[in-house]
């Protein structure tokens, strides 16, 4: 029997089995998906996801395979204000920290998932205590009592351990079957991403745009390696089912932004010759930390989607994804060598991530709100245009996590007055 039984091998269950695998234990990786395998994304890797890789010691392995690197990010307003914000470039005069390939720490990248996940699979494969099944789908859990022993898959097999981590995204199953899964429609996003070739105008810059027709929303056109954009959108699910007087549905997400892409003047030239990656145009959907699900449990933990740990205003999933599963590996590591599954152990977990986490998503909820407001986004970005200043302190912002949640603050949009 190993020690535990890893429900998933995306960001989130590769860097958990990792980090396991760190601490000397027994791991089996499971995931119904063969590697190399898409997953529907905006495919930017954050700084919070960088910080992971380093710690694991294989951020430069991000690039040397495909990718563009995400050197800032433009925004443009309802009005068409357009700010670029350039994220603060970290050079450490030591050149530890530096990446090979660009002599600084770059704040972020956008790899394809096809790309990152595989990469982050086959380190986890590379420990000696980590075994992995690819092709196994989990259908059930199995119970002693009311603590979880194993897992059942759908072909009738079934495999045990002392312990199961739920790392199987979205509509995680090891969620369902403990009874975190829920479904409400405020808590979560509905998107869509598409591959482009000869998008024209790309920069190393990720950009969102607040466009009329997709706000509360936000439209993003992402760089890629090879001449590629990664193209989407993305709204809260009860925003997304709106309706207007007489029943119609309000908003269409893939035909509304494609209707931007061919009409709006600020894309129409950019996309006039691009071409649509045949395949790749993909939704699915965001559970958003702004609703708290239960982590953990009698012999259970739950990380990343599963966890529901999005950020409810970037989207990003990818970077608590795999801060969760650190943070899960080493309550596993303290609860196993103590002997000691039970809820009351395994809640270390659950304070971990509210600690490392929380005040983050729940601000990122206030600005999701925010950003309802068309007169707001105009407001700031129009600022922001205009004063070099408040393009320095929104900088800043977006690279301290302290200084983020000033975000939340009806001072801070007075401050922007007198800047
Ligand atoms: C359109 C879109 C755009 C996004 N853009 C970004 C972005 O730009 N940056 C960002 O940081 N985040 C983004 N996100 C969020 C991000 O994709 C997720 O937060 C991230 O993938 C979470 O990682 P995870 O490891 O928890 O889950 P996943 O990456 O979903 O991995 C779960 C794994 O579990 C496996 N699995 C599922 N069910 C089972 C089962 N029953 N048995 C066995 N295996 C199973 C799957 O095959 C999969 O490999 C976006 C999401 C969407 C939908």
């Amino acid at each position: 029997m190993v020690d535990v039984i890893v429900v998933g091998a995306g960001p989130g269950g590769s860097a958990c089995a990792s980090f396991l695998a760190r601490e000397g234990l027994r791991v089996l990786l499971v995931d119904k998906a063969t590697f190399p395998r898409d997953k529907p994304c905006g495919d930017a890797i954050s700084g919070k996801s960088a910080a992971v890789l380093r710690e694991l010691g294989i951020a430069d392995a991000v690039e040397e395979r495909p990718h563009a690197i995400a050197e800032g990010v433009l925004f443009s307003g309802p009005k068409g204000d357009r700010v670029q914000i350039p994220f603060p470039k970290d050079v450490d005069p030591t050149g530890i920290r530096n990446s090979k390939r660009y002599n600084y720490v770059t704040a972020g990248w956008v790899a394809r998932r096809l790309v990152y996940d595989e990469m982050l699979f086959r380190h986890a494969q590379s420990y000696k205590t980590v075994e992995t099944l690819e092709g196994f789908e989990v259908k059930d859990l199995l119970w002693e009592g009311d603590r979880v022993v194993g897992v059942k898959g759908a072909d009738g097999r079934e495999i045990r351990a002392k312990l199961v981590v739920g790392a199987d995204g979205a509509m995680s199953v090891v969620a369902q079957k403990v009874g975190a899964f829920e479904r409400d429609h405020d808590h979560w996003i509905g998107a869509y991403r598409v591959y482009y070739e000869g998008v024209t105008g790309m920069t190393n810059d990720i950009e969102i745009h607040f466009v009329e027709g997709l706000i509360p929303g936000y439209f993003w056109i992402f760089p890629l390696d090879n001449g590629l954009a990664n193209v989407g959108s993305g709204m809260v699910e009860t925003d997304l089912q709106a309706v207007d007087r007489s029943g119609k549905k309000k908003v269409h997400l893939i035909e509304d932004t494609e209707r931007i892409m061919r009409e709006h003047p600020a894309f129409r030239e950019r996309f006039a010759k691009a071409k649509e990656v045949p395949g790749s145009k993909r939704g699915w959907l965001l559970p958003v930390g702004s609703k708290r699900r239960p982590l953990a449990g009698e012999g259970w933990m739950l990380v990343g989607d599963a966890g529901a740990l999005i950020d409810p205003f970037s989207g990003e999933g990818i970077g608590n994804a795999m801060v969760s599963g650190r943070l899960a590996a080493a309550t596993a590591a303290k609860a196993l060598a103590a002997g000691d599954v039970s809820k009351a152990r395994l809640l270390e977990y659950e304070a971990a991530v509210r600690a490392e986490l929380d005040e983050e998503l729940q601000m990122s909820y206030k600005l999701q709100r925010l950003g309802r407001s068309r007169m707001l986004l105009n407001f700031v970005l129009r600022r922001a245009a205009k004063r070099p200043k408040v393009r320095e302190t929104i900088s800043s912002m977006l690279a301290d996590r302290e200084k983020k949640e000033e975000f939340g603050s009806v001072l801070f949009y007075v401050k922007l007055l007198f800047m």
